[in-house]
């Protein structure tokens, strides 16, 4: 079904507000998105009725806020496709997941000369991890390059994948170029040499219909904030014992099953790595997240950004003297959209549309490696969620008319 987005932004409250005297038009959305009333309320509602520590109480209030947040890691298991709500751990964000596995995982089972199989698309927080991992293990990175089209280079990525890798982690869908990567199919190749894989989906269990099982990943991390939720909840899905595997990452309180002064047994499931007091407000939030998404279908959500993100492709580089860049074609590529306007340095060109009330991204993208290899040292991103609309695209280029314009007009009067 069609998003209807004129209703639907009735329910994120921040989409109301101006920037600089003019409508707020949202588009930094692969950053954080906004928040609808149903999170906000959620929050409210837990501090104002259920506020309490979680696991260790049995009065009502700690027994109602352990269920509603228990509650939650089976609302993400779902979202994904997980069969177990125990094999979701709750962290901070994606970084920490990925942290969490790097030391966990990766500190017990790499060793000198074996291989991490990344690509040149990745976000920093999946780089380096690794690079601090490798530091201590001795263990070799190798990077997978990207074609022209901006996708993944499949068979240099299987020539990478072999008997020394120990690991392959990849990002799900570029937080850059948009590219959506073929992850059952690399899951196969990591399958094949024996590796654990690791997909990073920040930016994918926001956007797309996700089934961990299906994709065949062992691992997958994604953060709350991306997806409607609270700011300081991450999600790690590990394929079921893998996590059993694992040794902790924290150590402290929740997590023990029992402390003598000579040592400590683990706790069981998730709750090994989920040490000390966790974000009960935040993750409870998070769950009226998934809930507004489910309602809503990922299908539907993904069929609305490929609409918008098609306009807005072909609205950018029609606009002229505009570059796109990643893969046009929205099968294969999401909603996070990066340009360049020519001559004009993405800083100028973000803060520009600024003045038009509109919110877009310049700079790295913590993905330095991918401006490297596009041979630029920043681009201008603009990025959709379900909320977004064609008017907002349209605002966009005229903001983006007028910053060619004014810097026309400064070129031509350095020239004189
Ligand atoms: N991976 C990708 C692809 C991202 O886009 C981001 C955030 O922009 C991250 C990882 C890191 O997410 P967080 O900052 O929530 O840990």
């Amino acid at each position: 079904m069609t998003i209807d987005t004129a209703r639907l932004r009735e329910d994120f409250p921040i989409l109301s507000r101006e920037v600089n005297g003019r409508a707020l038009v949202y588009l930094d959305n692969a950053a954080t998105t906004q928040k609808p009333r149903a999170v906000i309320d959620a929050l409210t509602h837990y501090y104002e009725t259920q506020n309490a520590n979680i696991h260790r109480g049995i009065h009502t209030l700690a027994v109602e806020a352990t269920e509603a947040y228990e509650g939650v890691r089976a609302k993400a298991a779902r979202h994904i496709g997980a069969r177990n709500a125990e094999d979701i751990v709750f962290t901070r964000n994606t970084t920490e997941s990925i942290n969490l596995v790097a030391r966990a995982w990766g500190d017990a089972k790499l060793r000198e000369g074996d291989e991490i199989v990344l690509t040149l698309m990745e976000h920093h927080s999946n780089i380096v991890p690794w690079q601090l991992l490798a530091a201590r293990t001795g263990a070799q990175l190798r990077y997978a390059d990207i074609d022209a089209a901006g996708q993944l280079d499949l068979d240099e990525l299987r020539s990478l994948i072999g008997e020394r890798t120990k690991l392959v982690s990849v990002t799900h869908m570029s937080n850059v170029l948009g590219t959506i990567n073929p992850i059952a199919e690399i899951a196969e190749m990591a399958r094949e040499a024996g590796a654990l894989l690791l997909v990073d989906g920040a930016q994918s269990a926001p956007h797309l219909p996700v089934d961990v099982e299906a994709l065949g990943c062992d691992v997958f991390a994604f953060s709350a904030h991306k997806m409607l939720g609270p700011t300081g909840v991450g999600v790690l899905w590990a394929r079921a014992g893998l996590l059993a595997e694992m040794e902790p990452f924290l150590g402290g309180g929740e997590m023990i099953s029992i402390v003598k002064p000579e040592g400590s047994t683990w706790a069981e499931g998730p709750h090994k790595f989920e040490a000390g007091t966790p974000n009960i407000a935040d993750v409870i939030a998070f769950g009226a997240a998934l809930d507004y998404l489910d309602a809503l279908g990922m299908a539907d959500v993904r069929e609305h950004e490929k609409r918008i993100t098609a306009y807005a492709i072909e609205a950018l580089e029609g606009s002229g003297g505009i570059t796109v860049h990643g893969p046009h074609d929205v099968e294969v590529r999401g909603g996070a959209v990066s340009f360049e306007v020519d001559g004009v340095h993405p800083h100028d060109i973000s803060t520009i549309v600024d003045a038009y009330g509109v919110a877009i991204r310049a700079g790295h993208h913590c993905a330095q490696l991918l401006m490297r290899h596009l041979s630029v040292p920043a681009t201008n991103r603009a990025s959709f969620y379900l909320y977004n609309e064609e008017r907002e695209v349209d605002a966009l280029i005229e903001a983006l008319d007028e910053a060619k314009r004014v810097f026309g007009r400064v070129e031509s009067r350095t020239a004189v």
